[in-house]
């Protein structure tokens, strides 16, 4: 029987020229000319570069202007300035539409070359309605873009206007896989009482934890001991993800170090978006201490910040830019940060461009990755578990049309 897709003539990431079989939505085969016969469809990648798919690991997808009208942004230029902005569109707007816009930016995600998301949904302002509109349509894009959800109060955990061990509990129950939350201190005010409740609740349910943390400096760094100290006590060893984490931001060594021995200790990883207004963690610190290191492109035009399309090789360009990257192995650093620095923050079985992974691939119509991140391309394919999603820029049929 033929097999599901025969990619054909790519480079891989190691520059060598093969075909790519792909069958029950996993590669089965890597190796020079393969017998074109062996499947029904082929792709001619014409000696492009692949690359396992993105993985935009911090995404808000509930939240976007993008498709709507213009939307002022008329704030204080910090993280509270920004939450009362927020605040006060909501009060008097009323929610968004949070199903078409998860339906806008997975449309976005993949178009560009992402193949995993992990999306915060807000459950701190009006309870799970938002997490039950991405639900649904986590289910309309099951076939064609995995995405997994953090529920996440976003104001802070104890600022939660419904009960917040009912209302996570229900939102866990609802597919929410992991316990958001922003700031310990800065945004809850009570640090202990924050860290506490969120690892037990995420140890009470089996859940992971993503916390956004802005914090800087020694704030930051109190924030971090608190939760080691908590995921230790519950046993969260690898389940807990930090988001932002701009206090380990130019760091020297020194003091990186015994905070890289725990993060290796715990399994934690971090996930940057790499910031041009403030310093946000090294990728190469990172690299030297073994710390997982992923990226996500975070808000797509809306209150919190009006750059991205949920494009991920715009935004490891970015990373790379920001770390005043030149080298070809420096942009190829940066652009497996966001492929599989991702993947392994997000702890994802099975990915990579290997025989027995997923076949979730991009492939580029230029010779290498670090052409990607300078070129500007859009993906000639993007190809989810062996079917075709994006072809040259534009989605195929498999992909879901927005809702009128
Ligand atoms: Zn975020």
């Amino acid at each position: 029987m033929a097999a599901q897709l025969l990619l054909q003539h790519v480079k891989t990431p190691s520059g060598v020229c093969a075909d790519i079989l792909v069958d029950a939505g996993r590669i089965v085969r890597i190796a020079p000319d393969l017998p074109p016969s062996l499947a029904d469809t082929r792709l001619d990648a014409e000696g492009h570069m692949a690359a396992p798919g993105f993985v935009n690991a911090h995404i808000h997808p509930a939240q976007t202007f993008v498709g709507g009208p213009w939307v002022d942004y008329d704030y204080a230029d910090t993280v509270p300035g920004r939450a009362k902005a927020e605040a006060e569109y909501l009060a008097k707007h009323g929610r968004m539409n949070s199903l078409r816009n998860c339906y806008v930016q997975f449309r976005e995600a993949i178009r560009r070359g992402t193949t995993h998301v992990r999306g915060h949904i807000d459950v701190g302002v009006f309870g799970l309605a938002e997490l039950e509109d991405a639900a649904r349509a986590r289910e309309a894009f099951r076939d064609v873009l995995d995405i997994e959800y953090v529920a996440m109060p976003s104001n802070g955990i104890l600022n939660m206007k419904t009960d917040p061990e009912q209302t996570i509990a229900a939102a866990l129950r609802a597919g929410a896989s992991s316990i958001g939350g922003a700031d310990p201190c800065d945004r809850d005010r009570d640090p202990v009482r924050s860290v506490e409740l969120t690892l037990r609740l995420a140890a009470e349910h089996g859940a992971k934890v993503d916390l956004h943390l802005h914090e800087f400096g020694s704030m930051g760094l109190f924030s971090l001991d608190l939760l080691f100290k908590k995921i230790r006590e519950y046993d969260l060893r690898d389940r807990v993800t930090i988001s932002h984490a701009w206090c380990l931001a130019n760091l020297p060594d020194t003091r990186y170090q015994p905070i890289a021995e725990a993060f290796q200790e715990l399994g934690i990883g971090i996930i940057t978006h790499a910031p041009g207004h403030v310093p946000f963690p090294s990728l190469k610190q990172a690299r030297r201490w073994q710390v997982r290191y992923g990226v996500g492109t975070d808000n797509m035009r809306n209150l919190w910040g009006p750059y991205g399309m949920n494009d991920m090789r715009e935004r490891v360009m970015l990373l790379a830019y920001l770390s005043d990257f030149r080298r070809r192995e420096d942009l190829e650093l940066a652009y497996d940060a966001g492929t599989y620095g991702s993947a392994s923050v997000l702890g994802l079985p099975d990915y990579g461009l290997s025989e027995g992974c997923w076949a979730d691939m991009v492939v580029f119509p230029v010779e290498n990755r670090a052409c990607a991140l300078l070129e500007g391309p859009m993906p000639r394919f993007v190809i989810k578990r062996g079917v075709l999603v994006a072809r040259d820029g534009e989605l195929t049929d498999a992909v879901p049309p927005c809702p009128e």
